[in-house]
């Protein structure tokens, strides 16, 4: 089946019963047994499995062609879930544009807990050969990165893991299932913050790990990090990320579109030193792009001539667009990526990071215009 017909059908059903079209919100924290101390129903208590979740975690396995989902309380949860499967001892080698979060994760609280990393350049395929040690057991990849847009070779990467017997997992959030699928491209596990694109509305804080099949050691250790770690999201978040789903693709696609269109306005434009959308031919990562996306979302970064005021003082004339953080919402928002990136800065001081919303794209770019002309 298609992908868009997936997301509308997958982890629902009419309720028996009431013939309820969309599912009711499975409030209760505990499940009766049968007389004879069994669970026919599957369900015990809701930290071990809801039906919410249980939909929304079959929905989200089916987006990505995975075997098994396991939806999180946060991104970030799902990313200490993934990197708790590993020992003390143990090495990943990630990125060096990583999400500020996760880089903050492995050092500040992972560190302590005897996980070593190494952040390199992963476009260049001989750093990440330079890096691998007798203990490697994880690459944990994000593409495009945020903020910088890179875009690595996830097949090339994945075979390079599989070599190093470790596990490929990629960060999927920014591409979304709609325009790169990871697991067919060889990964092991999919990562997402479905706070941004899967969710899509700017209203839920969550998570999910997705796992290949015949990973069954992985997967067994996140079900009991997801159940014994206690980060599961609610009832109601897990029921707002389902509601999400179905427009998923129809999103995903205008905002690639949209965004297109916005780079190739600001990549004219005098005032922009530089604009970093792997839908640019300019781009390093076009070419792989091209292999491995559909489309190249709905994310842009760009630099202006000038340094952190100068991009802080167009922020400030934006009508239309909002000054915030995160991403994959209705409504576009930019944000100077600089400021919230904390001790350790990644950013170009001068770069400001555009999640482009489902706005008509002229009605964006006129924004864009009137801000830029001084
Ligand atoms: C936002 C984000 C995260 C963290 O997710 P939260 O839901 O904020 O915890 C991780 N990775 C990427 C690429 C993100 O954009």
């Amino acid at each position: 089946m298609n992908l868009e017909t997936l997301a509308v059908h997958t982890g629902r059903s009419v309720e028996p019963g009431s013939g309820a079209v969309t599912p009711s919100i499975t409030l209760s924290t505990t499940f009766e047994r049968d007389p004879d101390g069994s669970f026919s129903s599957s369900y015990i208590y809701s930290r071990i499995a809801n039906p919410n979740r249980t939909a929304l975690e079959t929905a989200l396995a089916a987006l990505e062609g995975g075997d098994q989902a396991f939806a999180f309380a946060s991104g970030m949860a799902a990313a200490s879930a993934i990197l708790q499967t590993l020992q003390s001892g143990d090495h990943v080698i990630m990125p060096d544009d990583q999400y500020h979060g996760t880089r903050y994760l492995v050092i500040d609280v992972l560190g302590r807990w005897g996980l070593q990393a190494d952040f390199v350049d992963m476009r260049d395929l001989a750093q990440v050969k330079a890096a691998i040690r007798p203990n490697t057991r994880m690459f944990l990849l994000e593409t495009p990165s945020n903020p910088r847009m890179n875009v690595v070779d996830i097949q090339a990467l994945a075979a390079l893991a599989h070599q190093s017997n470790a596990l490929c997992v990629v960060d999927n959030t920014w591409a979304t299932p709609v325009l790169q699928q990871p697991l067919a491209l060889g990964a092991d596990v999919v990562m997402h913050s479905t706070t941004k694109y899967l969710g899509g509305h700017s209203d839920v804080i969550g998570g999910a790990l997705i796992i290949r099949q015949g990973l069954e050691e992985t997967t067994g250790r996140i079900k009991t990090i997801q159940n014994i770690g206690g980060a599961v999201p609610s009832p109601f978040d897990c029921w707002l990320l389902l509601r999400s789903l179905p427009t998923l693709p129809l999103r995903v696609r205008a905002q690639s579109d949209s965004a297109l269109k916005i780079a190739q306005f600001l990549d004219r434009h005098p005032q922009i030193e530089q604009v970093h959308y792997p839908g640019l031919p300019s781009h390093a990562g076009h070419n792989i792009a091209c292999r491995q996306m559909r489309a190249f979302g709905g994310m842009i970064s760009f630099q202006v001539r000038g340094g952190q005021q100068e991009a802080m003082a167009i922020a400030a004339r934006l009508k239309l667009i909002t000054r915030a953080t995160s991403l994959g919402g209705v409504e576009s928002l930019i944000e100077h990526r600089a400021s919230i990136e904390g001790r350790i800065v990644v950013s170009p001081l001068n770069l400001l990071r555009f999640s482009v919303g489902l706005e008509h794209p002229d009605d964006l770019i006129a924004d864009l215009d009137q801000a830029l002309a001084v």
